[in-house]
């Protein structure tokens, strides 16, 4: 057994409850959309203007009533508990601050969408046809430039300090062939104790991105596996395959809009319902691509093991993953299909040391 009763316990009793306000914040949304939708509340709210103010004002309208509703739940969830769990490192104005970010992110995206909708929903009832490819390029577009326009609004980037450290990293991306220019470095401590690693955006935007409070805890070894799994994303092409399922997924969006709104949808009192339809479209869509990036995890972390061969230090590497994010070794499986993008740890442990029996790597 490689963890104790304690922490499993440990990762249970922080991640209850927050499923618990995960469903109760979906819920309100839900409620909150549906109020707007089905009610005289939200012709209420809408000003008499012109359908093109109208459109561009909607939106910012329907989604602050429910940032507003959802944000008790969060402050208590994202700011109070995280501090009493001891993995915030944020002051309250901090934590605020990225509310407000990410709500005016959410806004303007909603509104270039929402106001292209109804426009399009305006010139011609064939809106679907044209709607659906520009949804796509949408897709394509936003996954290439987040790195560059989205990430560093809520963090900044730089690359690795540590020389030694970052020659021996790069020694190790030409190895396996994905030379990478930059190994950057978030500074995720100035928000939370949590380390994590990512690769987002591709082509000119594509890149490495390991948390400071990584580097902080994690020996070289257990870096470099950390490292070959993140490079194992890039040689494998996930970024640009789950980016071609969310555009799938986008163009799915658009015909189901289609067929819950037909020609309404140039009407901008409809922009609640639009919303809720993709509300409530959106945990069946990230279901799937759960399952997709699930196995994605696993055949990532079979490349780690095959080019550092150091099973040992992926062990510890996981295991101090475990203790710094608290994680939840044995969610309930309904979480555990609608929302785990990983395989929890004990699954991928189980998955290495078995790949590491059979290539006849000795355990550490
Ligand atoms: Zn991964």
């Amino acid at each position: 057994m490689t963890f104790s009763r304690e922490q499993i316990e440990r990762g249970r009793s922080y991640h209850r409850p927050r499923y618990l306000t995960e469903l109760a914040d979906f819920a309100l949304g839900v409620g909150m959309l549906a109020l707007l939708a089905f009610t005289g509340l939200g012709d209420e709210l809408l000003p008499g203007w012109s359908w093109w103010a109208q459109a561009l004002v909607y939106p910012a309208i329907v989604l602050g009533l429910v940032a507003l509703v959802r944000l008790p739940i969060a402050h208590w969830r994202d700011y109070v508990r995280e501090h009493r769990w001891g993995l915030s490192t944020q002051s309250l104005r901090g934590w605020l601050a990225d509310v407000a970010k990410g709500f005016a992110v959410s806004v303007l995206l909603a509104t270039i969408l929402l106001f292209g909708l109804v426009a399009l929903a305006r010139w011609s009832d064939t809106w679907p046809l044209v709607a659906a490819p520009l949804a796509a390029g949408f897709v394509v577009f936003f996954t290439f430039v987040a790195p560059v326009v989205l990430e560093p609004i809520f963090n900044r980037f730089k690359p690795l300090e540590d020389q030694e450290l970052a020659a021996d990293l790069r020694g190790l991306s030409e190895r396996v062939g994905v030379p990478v220019r930059d190994v950057l470095v978030a500074d995720a401590s100035r928000r939370t104790t949590k380390s994590n690693a990512y690769v987002s955006g591709f082509g000119a935007t594509r890149r490495v991105v390991l948390y400071d409070t990584l580097l902080e805890k994690m020996k070289p070894a257990e870096l470099r596996a950390v490292l070959a799994h993140e490079l194992a994303h890039r040689k494998h092409g996930d970024v640009a395959r789950l980016s071609a399922i969310f555009v799938g997924a986008a163009i799915g969006l658009v015909a189901l809009l289609w067929a819950v709104l037909g020609d309404e949808a140039s009407d901008p009192r409809n922009i609640p319902l639009a919303i809720l339809v993709v509300v409530l479209a959106t945990p069946v869509v990230f279901a799937g691509l759960a399952a997709i990036a699930r196995r994605a995890e696993y055949r990532a972390d079979r490349f780690a093991l095959a080019v550092t061969r150091d099973l040992g230090a992926l062990e510890s590497a996981f295991t101090g993953l475990v203790d710094a994010n608290v994680a939840d070794l044995d969610p309930p499986r309904v979480v555990y299909y609608l929302k785990y993008t990983h395989p929890t740890v004990l699954e991928r442990l189980d998955a290495l040391r078995r790949t590491a029996r059979d290539e006849g790597l000795e355990a550490a």
